[in-house]
């Protein structure tokens, strides 16, 4: 069944409804950016209904640690797009990311943020920059499962999902299909992380088919994020996980040198949220002083969003002519290219004066020429046969000599399973290690069942059983080993799921 992001409502006549949607002054400049942006939606005809909802200092500071209310999460549910400001989070400990709570919760698995030069309005050294970059908001590095496991050796889990990589790469083709856009790279590490970034890799290669006139290509994230900053023409739609996606959107920002100009948006299936990239700007907070363009542009975004993709549009090329026309809030103001210096209010009053008017240099926005439809399919698992045919045992041991380890593991008898290799960090250290390999006191004890006949050069593994791997670690208990952790081995489909030890 299809799934298309959010559908504006209509009456039953045909004609669409004001769509409600949660708005969140927030903190510091927040409210002038907010008041400010809705009164140019007001005058540009967007079909909205804002209610207000309480979020951020205030709130942390009542003592409620997640920074929203409880009548502020029932209004998102009912509303489902959110248009907010920046807000403070207050110094000190228990304080939780109002941002990370809501992504994590609400399920804003897209995080997308269009990087345009404002060239000479805005200075950058690549005027021809216009780039979107779609981040995977929800996994990888970020889900916080971190574990002290030795004396020397911390682990952070990595967790790559296939229904988390066909969501975020059909989202980064459906967007630029919706908003005719040519290209779509992928950046991964899959040469390394064969897995994790392989799969991302995979179902990018698999999803790019459908989509035949749209340019696939895919680049290893150390040389792809380098190109990002050398030449960032040669990009379109860049589609990456979490991790790579969080530093290439700022590389991207800063390049363009509209990090105080950019809107973003947090994508979900069910909500979607949308804001500036900038903070909340105390400093300057209640002076008048503000540029509100980041939160218009995520104003812009949410309109196109929900298909009123003609007053997005109308929104956005109004703010361009205002740039053009030398009319600057003081944090872009330049003395050879601005005409005028204004307020927050000001600016907002001189956006709508040129509502129905386009750009003369800079280029137009046309999100209305795109069909601004974007849909995701639901995610249906393919069964596949999953066999045990092993485990990695880690051990803390404080000793220096793999052999030392690796013989007296060679005389554990567990049925079926035995030992195949030992790595220090990845490495293959027994048997037949380098003297010259550092080794600390985290120990990949490899068992496996190898089927001994067979011809292959590729090792054929046989099937056990979970209680054989339980009379192994009971074994290894017994001899006193401190088993600190069990990685199951399977394959799927008689394909190894797990990756070979560095010289296996
Ligand atoms: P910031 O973006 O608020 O400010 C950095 C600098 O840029 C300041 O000099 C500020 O005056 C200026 N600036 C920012 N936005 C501007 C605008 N629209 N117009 C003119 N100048 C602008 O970053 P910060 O100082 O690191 O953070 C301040 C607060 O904002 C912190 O509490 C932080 O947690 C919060 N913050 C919130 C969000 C969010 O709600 N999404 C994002 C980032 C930071």
């Amino acid at each position: 069944m299809d799934n298309q992001l959010v559908k504006q409502p209509n009456n039953s006549n045909g004609i669409q409804k004001a769509l409600k949607i949660a708005v969140a002054k927030g903190d510091g400049i927040g409210p002038e950016i907010m008041d400010a942006t809705l009164k140019i939606l007001e005058a540009a005809g967007a079909r909205i209904e804002p209610e207000f909802i309480e979020v951020g200092e205030k709130v942390y500071l009542s003592g409620n640690t997640a920074g929203i209310t409880k009548e502020s999460w029932e209004t998102i549910h009912n509303n489902k797009i959110i248009l907010k400001a920046p807000i403070t989070t207050p110094q000190g400990k228990g304080y939780k990311s109002l941002n990370v709570t809501m992504r994590k919760s609400l399920g804003l698995f897209a995080n997308v943020r269009p990087v345009a030069a404002m060239h000479p309005y805005i200075k950058t050294n690549f005027p021809e920059m216009d780039v979107v970059i779609i981040r995977e908001n929800e996994e990888d590095l970020y889900a916080g499962i971190e574990h002290q496991q030795t004396e020397d050796v911390v682990q952070c889990l990595k967790l790559i999902t296939r229904p988390g990589c066909e969501k975020i790469v059909r989202y980064a083709f459906e967007y630029a299909k919706a908003y005719n856009r040519k290209k779509v790279t992928c950046m991964v590490k899959d040469n390394i992380m064969k897995l994790t970034d392989g799969l991302f890799h995979k179902v990018f290669d698999e999803i790019a088919v459908e989509y035949p006139d749209i340019k696939s290509e895919t680049q290893i994230i150390d040389i792809g994020s380098a190109r990002l900053a050398a030449r960032p023409e040669d990009y379109d739609v860049v589609v990456t996980s979490n991790l790579y996606g969080d530093i290439i959107s700022d590389i991207a920002a800063e390049i363009a040198g509209s990090v105080g100009m950019a809107g973003s948006a947090n994508v979900g299936t069910k909500v979607s949220m949308f804001e500036a990239i900038h903070g909340s700007a105390p400093d300057i907070a209640g002076k008048n002083m503000a540029n509100p363009s980041g939160l218009i542009n995520a104003a812009v975004m949410m309109l196109s969003h929900v298909g009123q993709t003609k007053v997005a549009d109308k929104i956005r090329n109004a703010w361009l002519r205002t740039l053009e026309d030398g009319i600057h809030t003081a944090d872009i103001y330049q003395d050879d290219i601005s005409k005028m210096k204004v307020g927050t209010d000001d600016f907002a009053d001189e956006v709508i004066a040129r509502l129905g008017l386009t750009p003369e240099k800079l280029p137009v926005s046309e999100l209305s020429k795109g069909s601004g439809e974007i849909n995701i399919p639901e995610y249906k698992r393919t069964p596949q046969k999953k066999e045990l045919v092993g485990v990695d045992v880690f051990l803390d041991w404080q000793g220096t000599d793999p052999n030392e380890i690796g013989n007296g593991l060679m005389h554990i008898d567990a049925y079926k399973l035995k030992l195949k290799m030992i790595t220090n960090r990845g490495v293959k250290v027994f048997p037949e290690g380098m003297k010259e390999t550092y080794c600390t006191d985290h120990w990949r004890c490899r068992f496996v069942a190898l089927d001994a006949d067979a011809k292959s050069a590729e090792p054929v593994y046989q099937a056990i059983n979970f209680e054989q791997i339980v009379d192994l670690l009971a074994k290894l208990n017994m001899k006193g080993f401190d088993v600190i952790k069990t990685e199951n081995l399977y394959e799927f489909d008689g394909k190894r799921g797990f990756s070979l030890g560095q010289g296996e």
